[in-house]
């Protein structure tokens, strides 16, 4: 029996409708096994800004530095378009998390179930048993964090540069979980690059070369150009089981990772830091892939199946809850496949909504 301690920031839109449900299905799957919530809720976001005048108000980061994880909504919405960008809630909230939790290493499965493959934009004998894959992404480094200026030259031209840096700890750090990561399922890694370009992508290869070869020998390493991948990704995405890569790299192939897999209602996201949390683990912000989906929001529409399955990505990684994890995945595949389908995911079935889906998945745990 176990106690988790977690930060839950619902944020804006259909934030607070999913991750009430996600809340639901937590407790009831913890309850069946002894173990105890402890968790406060707190604004982020458009709300944060409504409330306190900021999108990442102070007691909310106190909040999230007081828990072992994140348990996060999504944020933003029409009503703070206007703002600067800089104080927009997206930049202004999830920016500085990564930053103070140091959160080096997104994780996304790309998930789509066999019942489902309606969804994606593939042709259906191309995945007839659906998508199952991980795409590990670094999240602290590379062209998003080098050095940036724009510059007039003295032929009065004006010229901009981004600098890409990678050093090897931080590509070992990434190769390390990617390693573990492929250990639990198949045993296969493709890590993605641009070495026949790019200086940063050559360290990079070897780095991931040496490091998993001397300390995951059991582990099917290959390489593949990220131009390459990105064709493969569109046309046998199974072909990979996991993959790691660099910031913008995964950026881009994590976003046609999600189109590929269909709804965005059914894709989750964990993000994880480096440091271990009071249980022995990773300190961790979960969150859906989507946005708050302002055009169905309030209306209990939306698919809280992301928040959901983020929130069992949190058992797995910051509470070392695997079993209990694949519980929660399990009864979401269940309810989902029996027929249990919001509108973005219902394909001719009879949609329910937000709050009868999270009590579907609790009747199937
Ligand atoms: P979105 O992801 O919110 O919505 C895109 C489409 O997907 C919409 O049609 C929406 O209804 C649908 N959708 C998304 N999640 C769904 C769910 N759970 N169930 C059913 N349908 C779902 O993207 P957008 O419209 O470009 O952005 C809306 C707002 O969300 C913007 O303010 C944007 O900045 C913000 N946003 C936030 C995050 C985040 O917090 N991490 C991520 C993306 C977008």
């Amino acid at each position: 029996m176990a106690n988790f301690k977690f930060a839950v920031l619902p944020g804006d839109g259909i934030g607070p409708e999913v991750m009430d449900e996600a809340l639901k299905v937590l407790k009831a799957a913890c309850d069946a096994e002894g173990h105890t919530l402890e968790y406060s809720v707190y604004e982020v976001g458009g709300a944060g800004i409504d409330k306190f005048g900021k999108a990442l108000p102070e007691s909310t980061l106190e909040g999230c530095r007081a828990a072992d994880a994140i348990l996060f909504g999504s944020v933003g919405g029409p009503k703070w378009e206007h703002l600067p960008p800089k104080e927009q809630p997206e930049r202004a909230a999830l920016l500085p998390l990564r930053k103070a939790f140091k959160l080096f290493a997104n994780i996304r499965p790309g998930l789509l179930y066999a019942d489902l493959t309606d969804a994606s934009p593939l042709k259906k004998e191309r995945i007839p048993n659906g998508i199952d894959i991980v795409c590990m992404r670094e999240l602290t480094g590379g062209i998003y964090f080098g050095e940036k200026k724009t510059e007039t030259l003295p032929d009065g031209r004006i010229q901009a540069s981004d600098t890409m840096c990678y050093r090897t700890d931080e590509i070992i750090r990434i190769a390390d979980l990617a390693a573990r990561t492929a250990m639990k399922r198949s045993g296969k890694l493709c890590s993605i690059d641009k070495a026949n370009v790019l200086e940063t992508s050559v360290l990079w290869r070897k780095t991931v070369t040496e490091y998993v070869s001397k300390n995951y020998p059991q582990v099917e390493l290959r390489h593949m150009y990220v131009d390459n991948a990105a064709m493969q990704l569109a046309r046998d995405p199974n072909q990979f089981d996991v993959f790691v890569t660099e910031n913008m790299f995964g950026d881009i192939l994590s976003d046609e990772m999600a189109v590929i897999c269909g709804s965005l209602g059914m894709l989750c996201s964990a993000s994880l830091g480096e440091a271990e949390n009071g249980c022995g683990h990773k300190f961790g912000l979960y969150e859906p892939a989507g946005g708050t989906a302002p055009d169905i929001a309030g209306k209990n529409l939306a698919n809280p199946c992301a928040q959901i399955l983020s929130a069992a990505m949190m058992l797995r990684y910051s509470f070392g809850q695997d079993a209990l994890a694949s519980r929660i995945e399990s009864a979401v595949k269940k309810a989902v496949c029996g027929g249990v389908r919001t509108a973005d995911i219902a394909f001719g079935k009879t949609p329910v909504g937000t709050k009868q889906m999270g009590q579907a998945v609790i009747e199937n745990l």
